[in-house]
């Protein structure tokens, strides 16, 4: 039997609600804070995520589904967002759009060649935002407080939000001088990744989940003793008006990110909910100032960040929060005989054409097992169609949840329900 690829997950009409109540919320807090879809392929040229996303990154050297096409290009499924959006920035010169910054988000399908682990997967769904064009601190606070918003709207409570500076390009070279300084007497230490980094991004020694607990992981120089003057100030800007709007944060020193691309504010937001399990990062993002020149496109930053749908789903569940239920269906039509069948159908057609949701049995099923299927479809009201109906052109409308009934003509039950 061929069964659905490692990694990867079928959605069943089981867990499809809770997708489209989430995905529904998302626009929701998109629109509040004006940030429009952007739509990119799922697969760009490989080029462009080794040299956006960065030849040093584990995305890059370890999980990227890269193949030839027919043409022989090498291409890529698309494994983040960030690097398509801003392709597609520069692509459309959206440098040139009235409103700046432009702001967009996206929610779409991502793959990563990964080892499958619980919220780990190989297909999985995230929903990101990218504000570019504005270098302004306020615009890396908006941002937080949209992310801090979209959790919140579930009612999580036990979030982690950790950020960092990173400093622009001149502190970030500076630090990462230090770092090479402070690892290289001792890096044969260190596993194989580590000993590649330390020549081509040393901050990303930080990040390794390999020798994470290593003593000179622990002692390593602080970004934040690095940073310029104009990035402390950056960054001092950004905390004070976090502590303005009471969103509560950490701040975590070695805080780097997975990606190449990242200067002045990075950030993660983690679960702390107990029995979340191994992995607590829900979120992650940061300012990316060097990112649209380094891709040959205009003078201009951005900031963004990408959640997934299932750690989303993973920490609503480790806080034991249920989504609501989709409604049900509006009418099902029980069937005594065959012409009733024959007259359900054609009802159905009319019933759907006017907006109402309705069903019936297609299986021939006694009257208390169809009765059964009514309420497993959670329908809201019920009729019955036997010869007499048929005759009267005439049923008893009965709401499933009162027991109420009404004799109303066939054509009535349409208009009636129609109204409710
Ligand atoms: P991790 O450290 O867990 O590998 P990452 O740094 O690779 O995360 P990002 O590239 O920042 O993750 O992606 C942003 C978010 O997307 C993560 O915080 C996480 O919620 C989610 N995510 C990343 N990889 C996966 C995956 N394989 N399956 C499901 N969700 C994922
Ligand atoms: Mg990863």
């Amino acid at each position: 039997m061929i069964q659905v690829p490692r990694g990867t997950q079928d959605i069943l009409p089981e867990e499809s609600y809770k997708w489209q109540y989430i995905e529904k919320k998302l626009h929701e807090i998109a629109k509040n804070y004006n940030y429009e879809e952007i739509r990119t392929p799922m697969f760009e040229s490989t080029d462009l995520f080794v040299r956006a996303v960065g030849g040093s990154t584990d995305i890059v050297n370890k999980e990227m589904y890269t193949f030839k096409d027919k043409g022989d290009r090498s291409l890529t499924l698309r494994p983040e967002g960030t690097a398509p959006v801003v392709r597609s920035y520069i692509e459309n010169k959206m440098q040139h759009n009235v409103e700046q910054p432009v702001k967009l988000f996206y929610l779409a399908p991502m793959f990563r060649y990964e080892r499958k682990q619980k919220g780990r997967y190989r297909q999985f769904v995230q929903f990101g935002v990218e504000a570019i064009g504005v270098e302004d601190p306020l615009i890396d606070v908006e941002v937080l407080s949209m992310l801090m918003n979209i959790y919140r709207s579930f009612g999580l409570k036990n979030l982690k939000l950790v950020i960092n500076s990173i400093g622009d390009i001149e502190s970030r070279n500076e630090y990462n001088k230090a770092l090479v300084e402070h690892f290289s007497p001792r890096i044969d230490e260190f596993c194989n990744d580590c000993q590649t980094r330390i020549n081509t991004n040393p901050m990303r020694i930080l990040d390794c989940k390999v020798d994470r607990d290593h003593e000179l992981v622990k002692t390593a120089p602080r970004m934040y003793d690095y940073l310029n003057d104009e990035s402390k100030a950056y960054f001092e800007t950004v905390k004070a008006k976090l502590d303005e709007l009471n969103i509560n944060y950490e701040v975590d020193y070695n805080l780097v990110r997975g990606l190449d691309y990242y200067t002045h504010t990075a950030f993660e937001l983690m679960s702390d909910a107990e029995g979340f399990g191994a992995i607590t990062t829900l979120c992650g993002g940061g300012r990316y100032n060097g990112l649209l020149e380094m891709m040959d496109g205009p003078d201009k930053t951005g900031i963004g960040f990408a959640l997934s749908i299932e750690r989303l789903l993973l920490a609503l569940e480790a806080e034991g929060i249920e989504i609501p239920k989709d409604k049900g269906i509006d009418l099902y039509i029980c069937t005594m005989t065959d012409e009733a069948r024959n007259a359900a159908g054609t009802l159905l057609h009319k019933l759907r054409s006017r907006n109402i949701s309705a069903d019936m049995d297609y299986e021939n099923r006694k009257l208390k097992a169809q009765m059964k299927d009514a309420d497993r479809k959670n329908a809201q009201y019920t009729i019955v169609l036997g010869e007499d109906e048929l005759d009267s052109r005439q049923a008893d409308l009965k709401n499933m949840e009162t027991g109420e009934t009404v004799k109303l003509s066939f054509d009535d039950i349409i208009n009636t329900l129609e109204e409710l």
